[in-house]
């Protein structure tokens, strides 16, 4: 026996995903467990890639198996296949290992031809049915096998429910439908030259032929290049007999999460479409019942798909996406898979699945995505600023809120465009009437999406949704012109680059920017359940980067265990304190620049007051001045600009003499490469007093606020060390200082020294740094740009971004570490410090400390703690958590 190529349901399960599919894999599993699953049977991935390899030929063999396998199913059901007395029907549809847009559609109705259709007709006593069906097969087959375009059926039913009196498809008569269907194929002739298949196995097998090929479609080429996916995977195809919804009023179709997706609240939520078939739901024909109106117009019904759906969650362990369809009364499984949802609701849904012990802690942790926690933290409409936008009469509509979230940004009507421009750097939201798989490029490079038409499980909401992405859809009262550029409401128009804000989390729409504020972080309660398990699993400690109070306030309330960094030099840039700052620069002796850092000295001793203060308790690393003197300075062209007017003019003396000498000095300053230039310790080695200001300040406000109570822990941070004599001579100088102070204090106070370890040499010379360092803070963020020689502020606003496009470099390392190259000298330099003082305290400050990526490689290298920007303390809290489930 050959290869097999074809699986019964009956013969698979959940784990052949890769082989089934994830739908095949579904429907296989959902039989195994006797719940009601129409026969069929699945063409595994492996039969698609062979399908490629032999140059888009069915592999050897699977005609066959596919033959053999409808046998089966015609026993199975009683039916036989192009069977003019009995006909078997069946859908074909696609299913990769994940769903994915822009993989072919489903077609249903397979088998139906003039012979077998009169066949339905006597049999299910319903002539109307059966030509519903098989002008829904016409349409289906040429608009997916075939390419027509599908407006050209849609026309031709749009022109028959116009002659009707409710105008909805269910009001077409028997007569009308047999005249659809002459049209239909029509049509299809008129497009492709011949006539649509009468031959059923033919109409199989271009079938299938169609699902292996929309593997290598446009679309579903560019889904998975966006979502890293790879092209080995292939698509398998389900064969599945088909259950009718559209047989009348005791049938119907519907979509159901198990718990609802928004919210996470545990409830059915979902929508069904009474005497529908297939995706009539999803496509928005006509208004759908929402599931629990369910209950009422069929209550058995209900009731078994309330059971089967609990079944289904409590059987996977996680919330589920079901499609299901109920013939005559009786209801069918059609498929199950885990449910997409926003941020809020996957939180809530894994801390609820652990207080109701369907689930671990753990897992727990490892279902809800760092990006997800992100999400959650994101900024909302300030409720004020919305209510006023109202009475100024901007609220243009209230859509259904399908993924929540604020947006504002530039209306665009087409996903092409949209992605051009957010590339660019704009801010855009999608407005389309609907959107459809190839748009799904264009709406992640959106920041939000607003649709006019569709329901809360249509394309728009689903993407949005799985994509953190806030959307409103089914705002009909508005006219979506994509062509045109505009949308109309109550008679005005808003045009293409318009700005407008949506509401996702209430389906609002407002014309103009509406202004965000701050998550509160203390009512989100999951939220906080969830870190605190995290917390407890974690073995990385999570710092912040704060230079002021409030940044610090709110990163504790985040859960930031200390501060990893705090800058000095961002005080010296405020307006009070610019003069001595300026005065300290171009002072020409010691005494001079004594007499401006004695006025600087109480402004830096109450930054750090501050700091301790909303610190108590915790650790509070400060490195000392780091950037290079002129950042201080005005800039050199402008300065050249104001002497040429003021030479000019000759108006002014005295102040062209004032300008020329400031002039003279930032040249004397100017570095050709100040990144690497009189900076860092340098400074303190090179400027008398600077640091020695700095470290009286900091010891200064530790030991008076300890007076007061506080606990302080200070460690102070030389910075862009590479030479060991660098930090010893400034360490044994800066403690001399600290000293003196906590003997004038008459207290002392918890304090170490250490160091940065941001250029090549530090790292390499570890051994020897450990020595003089009770610390080592990492600074990622120079020590990439040195290692690399990417310049940062250069690279990434020029080359880097298309070395990362093009492959050359395989991401951007000063988003995510890396990991082979700079993470060698992190690794070399943690345990040569270790080796020289075993209790060496390790962490890094550089804005890695907040990636994910990055995380797990300093849990690796065994850091004690990553040091974040205050929002990012969250994602951090989680990855550290995800981290130590990883890599034990
Ligand atoms: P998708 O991947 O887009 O969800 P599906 O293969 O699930 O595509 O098909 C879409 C819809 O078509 C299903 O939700 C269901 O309503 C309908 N459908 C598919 N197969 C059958 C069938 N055998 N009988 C009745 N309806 C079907
Ligand atoms: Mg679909
Ligand atoms: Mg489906």
């Amino acid at each position: 026996m050959g290869k097999k190529w074809v699986y019964l349901f009956s013969e698979g399960d959940e784990s052949m995903r890769d082989l089934l599919g994830g739908k095949g894999a579904g429907l296989a599993e959902m039989t195994k467990a006797g719940l009601p699953v129409p026969p069929g049977f699945t063409c595994t991935t492996e039969a698609c890639l062979a399908y490629f390899a032999a140059g888009k030929r069915l592999p050897e063999g699977l005609w066959d198996q596919v033959q053999q396998a409808m046998q089966v199913v015609e026993k199975q059901t009683g039916k036989k296949f192009g069977d003019p007395k009995n006909p078997l029907l069946v859908s074909v549809r696609s299913g990769a290992r994940v769903s994915m847009p822009g993989m072919m559609d489903t077609v249903l109705n397979v088998g139906l031809n003039p012979e077998t259709l009169k066949g339905l007709a006597a049999l299910s006593g319903n002539e109307r049915f059966a030509y519903d069906s098989y002008r829904r097969l016409i349409s289906m087959f040429g608009r997916i096998v075939k390419g027509i375009n599908g407006e050209l059926f849609e026309k031709v039913l749009d022109a028959y429910k116009a002659k009707t009196e409710g105008k909805r498809d269910t009001d077409l008569t028997t007569e009308m439908l047999k005249e659809i269907v002459a049209e239909y194929k029509a049509i299809y002739k008129r497009e492709l030259g011949e006539e649509f298949p009468d031959d059923v196995w033919q109409q199989l097998s271009q079938a299938i032929e169609a699902v292996f090929n929309s593997w290598y479609g446009e679309k579903a080429v560019t889904y998975r290049r966006l979502n890293k996916m790879s092209d080995e995977w292939g698509t398998a195809v389900n064969i599945c007999t088909m259950v009718f919804g559209n047989m009348g009023d005791d049938s119907g179709t519907g979509v159901a999460f198990t718990r609802n997706p928004n919210t996470g609240e545990r409830e059915l939520y979902g929508e069904y479409l009474v005497n529908a078939q297939g995706e009539d739901v999803v496509a928005g024909i006509r208004t759908p019942l929402k599931i629990a109106e369910l209950a009422k117009v069929n209550p058995a019904i209900y009731q078994q798909f309330l059971e089967t759906a609990q079944m289904l969650e409590r059987h996977y362990r996680d919330m589920q996406d079901l499609e299901f369809t109920v013939e005559r009364g009786k209801l069918w499984m059609l498929q199950t898979r885990s449910g997409k949802r926003t941020a809020r609701a996957a939180i809530k849904i894994a801390v609820d699945q652990v207080k109701e012990g369907l689930i671990t802690k753990e897992e727990a942790i490892n279902r809800v995505t760092t990006e997800q926690v992100d999400a959650l933290l994101h900024p909302y409409f300030d409720p004020v600023a919305k209510e006023q936008a109202a009475k100024r009469g901007d609220l243009i509509t209230k859509g259904l809120n399908a993924s929540p979230g604020a947006a504002t940004g530039a209306a665009v009507f087409d996903a092409a465009r949209a992605m051009r421009r957010a590339e660019a750097g704009e801010d855009v939201i999608l407005v389309r009437p609907e959107t459809s798989p190839e748009d799904v490029g264009g709406m992640l490079l959106s920041k939000g999406v607003l649709t006019q038409h569709g329901g809360a499980t249509s394309h728009a909401a689903v993407v949005a949704r799985g994509n953190n992405l806030p959307c409103v859809v089914g705002c009909e009262d508005l006219t979506i012109l994509p062509e045109e550029r505009k949308f109309l409401y109550n008679g005005r128009e808003v045009k293409e680059g318009d700005i407008i804000s949506i509401d996702g989390t209430t389906g609002e729409v407002f014309l103009g920017a509406i202004p965000t504020v701050e998550v509160d972080f203390a009512k989100e309660r999951d939220l906080a359940t969830l870190l605190s398990w995290a917390d407890a699993i974690r073995r990385l400690g999570v710092y912040t980067n704060a230079d002021y109070p409030r940044d610090a306030k709110r990163a504790r309330e985040l859960g930031a265990e200390g501060i990893g960094l705090c800058r000095t030099e961002h005080m010296f840039f405020e307006a009070e304190r610019r003069p001595a700052v300026v005065g300290m620069i171009m002072a020409r002796t010691d005494e001079e620049r004594q007499k401006y850092l004695d006025q600087l000295l109480p402004f830096q001793r109450e930054d750090f007051e501050g700091i301790f203060e909303v610190m108590d308790g915790l650790p509070v690393i400060i490195r000392l001045i780091d950037p290079p003197m002129h950042e201080f300075l005005p800039s050199r062209l402008e300065l050249v600009e104001e002497v040429t007017r003021l030479r000019c003019s000759g108006a002014n003396p005295q102040e062209l003499a004032e300008k020329e000498k400031m002039l003279q000095l930032v040249e004397s300053l100017s570095e050709v490469n100040p990144m690497m230039g009189l900076r860092g310790c340098r400074i303190g080695l090179l400027i008398k007093g600077v640091t020695e200001m700095q470290t009286r300040a900091i010891f200064q406000a530790g030991c008076r606020q300890a007076k007061k109570g506080i606990d302080v822990h200070v460690e102070v941070m030389i910075p862009l060390v590479s030479h060991v004599n660098e930090l010893r001579l400034e360490r044994e100088k800066l403690e001399r200082v600290a000293k003196e102070v906590m003997a004038e204090e008459g207290i002392t106070i918890d304090y170490k020294f250490g160091t940065m370890i941001e250029t090549p040499r530090a790292a390499l010379t570890a051994d020897e740094l450990a020595e003089y360092a009770e610390f080592f803070s990492f600074g990622t963020n120079d020590l990439t740009q040195m290692t690399c020689g990417f310049s940062r502020d250069d690279a990434e606003g020029k080359y880097l971004l298309q070395y990362v496009e093009r492959k050359i470099l395989p991401y951007n390392f000063f988003q995510s570490l890396d990991q082979k190259g700079v993470g060698k000298l992190v690794e070399m330099a943690v345990k040569a410090g270790k080796a020289v003082r075993p209790d060496i305290e390790l962490g890094v400050c550089g804005e890695h400390g907040g990636d994910p990526a990055s995380i797990d490689f300093f849990h690796r290298v065994g850091l004690k703690y990553v040091s974040c920007s205050p929002y990012r303390v969250p994602v951090a809290r989680l990855a550290a958590a995800q981290a130590a489930l990883r890599n034990g």
